[in-house]
C-alpha cells in the first residue's frame, strides 16, 4: 500500500486532495466535523515532520462561483481542529494560488477555494488538473468519499507525480477495512444488508456472495424477496420487476453455500408514520392495507444470534425505518449484537449512507470496528468496481 509513509515530508509541500464536503447551517457554521477530523492523522505527519500542506476539496454542487459554496466559510473549524491557523487563497488554481504556495512555510497550512468552482474539475481536465499539479511538490488522496469520481484533482492529477503519489491515512484506512472484510477475512463472515431497495443493492450482493458465509436481508428490501417466494406483503415496499432477480439470489446463494437469512417476523404498521396503529405479524402474512417498517422480535434474536457467531461483520442499510422511533427496535438491536460481537474480538465494518447515520444516532459509532467515511465510494468498493482515485495511486 502506497501510503505517505513512504515518503519523508522535511521541506515538502503535500499538496492533499482531502473531502471537506461537511454540511453547514444557514449561518456557514459546520455541523458535522466528521470528514475535517477524518483528515487530521494525514496532515498532522506532514506538519511534524516539517512539511507544508495546501489542501484542496469540494463544497457542494455549486454552478460556477457561488459563494455560499465557498470553503472560506469552513477555515475556522478546520483551523480549530487541525491546531494551526489555516490560510486561505481565493481561487484554487492560477496567480493567487500559486503565490500563496510560494509563501507557505513549513508547518503552515492552505486551504484552497472550492475546485468546483471550476468544472473542469467535474470534467476531469487535463489543463486545469496540471495547474493543481504546480500547488505541491507530493500528491497525496486522502478523500475516500469522491475517490469513485474520475475528476481533475482525485484522478487526473496522479499522472503529474508519477514518483510522489501516496494515500493518506483514511483512504488507506478504507481499503484495508474492506480488505479485511472481502479479501483477508476470518471466518465466518456476515454482511447485513438493509434499507431500501433490492436495486441499490444488488451489485453489493452479487459481489459478495463468493466472500461471505452468511447475508442477513433486512429493510424495505425484504418484502421483494418474501413475495417472490409467495408470501402475502400487503402495501410494503416492493419492486415488482426484481422478484425474478430475488429468486436469482436465493438460488445463487445456494449453489455456492451462502445462507441467506430473511426475517421471519415484522412490525407492521397501518401507515407510513410513527403515529400509526402496529402489530407483529409472521413475515409471510402482511395483512391487506398494512406494511412492514421494522424486524420483529423473533427475528431480532435470530439475527444477533447469528451476529454473535460471525467474525467478521459488514453492515450496510438499516432493518427498519429507524428514522421513526416506532421502528427502529431492528436497526438498534442489530448494532448492539454488532457491538457486542466486537468487544468479542470480531471485525465490524458499517459503511455506505444510512446505516453510518444509524450508528451515529444510536451511538454505536465507537463501538464497532470501522465506519466509513464514503457512501457512494464504499458501495462501487463492496460491488467489486476499481475506484479510479484509488487506481491513479497504485498505476
Ligand atoms: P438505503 O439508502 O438503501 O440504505 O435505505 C435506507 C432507507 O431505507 C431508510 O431511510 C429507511 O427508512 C428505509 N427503510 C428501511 N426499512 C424499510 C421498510 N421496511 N420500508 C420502507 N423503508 C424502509
Amino acid at each position: 500500500m502506497k501510503t505517505l509513509d513512504l515518503f519523508n515530508f522535511k521541506d515538502k509541500k503535500a499538496l492533499i486532495r482531502v473531502d471537506f464536503n461537511v454540511p453547514l447551517d444557514a449561518n456557514f457554521k459546520v455541523t458535522d466535523t466528521t470528514r475535517i477530523e477524518a483528515a487530521k492523522p494525514t496532515i498532522a505527519k506532514i506538519l511534524g515532520e516539517g512539511g507544508a500542506v495546501v489542501l484542496m476539496s469540494h463544497l457542494g454542487r455549486p454552478k460556477g462561483v457561488e459563494s455560499k459554496y465557498s470553503l472560506k466559510h469552513i477555515t475556522e473549524t478546520v483551523s480549530k481542529i487541525i491546531g494551526v491557523n489555516v490560510k486561505f487563497s481565493n481561487n484554487c488554481v492560477g496567480d493567487e494560488a500559486e503565490q500563496a504556495v510560494a509563501n507557505l512555510q513549513k508547518g503552515e497550512v492552505l486551504l484552497l477555494e472550492n475546485l468546483r468552482f471550476h468544472p473542469e474539475e467535474k470534467t476531469g481536465n487535463i489543463n486545469f488538473a496540471k495547474q493543481l499539479a504546480k500547488l505541491g511538490d507530493i500528491y497525496v488522496n486522502d478523500a475516500f468519499g469522491t475517490a469513485h469520481r474520475a475528476h481533475a484533482s482525485t484522478a487526473i492529477i496522479a499522472q503529474f507525480f508519477p514518483e510522489a503519489k501516496c494515500f493518506g491515512y483514511l483512504l488507506a484506512n478504507e481499503i484495508n477495512s474492506i480488505k479485511r472484510v472481502l479479501e483477508d477475512s476470518q471466518k465466518p463472515v456476515t454482511a447485513v444488508l438493509g434499507g431500501a431497495k433490492v436495486s441499490s443493492k444488488i451489485g453489493i450482493i452479487k459481489n459478495i456472495l463468493d466472500k461471505v458465509d452468511h447475508i442477513i436481508i433486512g429493510g424495505g428490501m425484504t418484502f421483494t424477496f418474501i413475495k417472490a417466494q409467495g408470501g402475502k406483503i400487503g402495501n410494503s415496499l416492493c419492486e415488482d420487476d426484481k422478484l425474478d432477480l430475488a429468486l436469482e439470489i436465493l438460488e445463487e446463494a445456494k449453489a455456492k453455500n451462502v445462507k441467506i437469512h430473511l426475517p421471519i417476523d415484522t412490525v407492521i404498521a397501518d401507515n407510513f408514520s410513527n403515529d400509526a396503529k402496529t402489530d407483529v405479524v409472521d413475515v409471510n402474512n402482511i395483512p391487506e392495507g398494512w406494511m412492514g417498517l421494522d424486524a420483529g422480535p423473533k427475528t431480532n434474536i435470530i439475527f444477533s444470534f447469528i451476529i454473535a457467531q460471525s467474525k467478521t461483520i459488514l453492515w450496510n442499510g438499516p432493518l427498519g425505518v429507524f428514522e421513526m422511533p416506532n421502528f427502529a427496535k431492528g436497526t438498534i438491536e442489530l448494532g448492539n449484537a454488532i457491538a457486542e460481537a466486537t468487544k468479542e474480538g470480531a471485525f465490524s465494518l458499517v459503511g455506505g449512507g444510512d446505516s453510518v447515520a444509524a450508528v451515529k444516532q444510536f451511538g454505536f459509532a465507537n463501538k464497532v470496528s470501522y465506519v466509513s467515511t464514503g457512501g457512494g465510494a464504499m458501495l462501487e468498493m463492496l460491488e467489486g468496481k476499481t475506484l479510479p482515485g484509488i487506481a491513479a495511486i497504485i498505476d
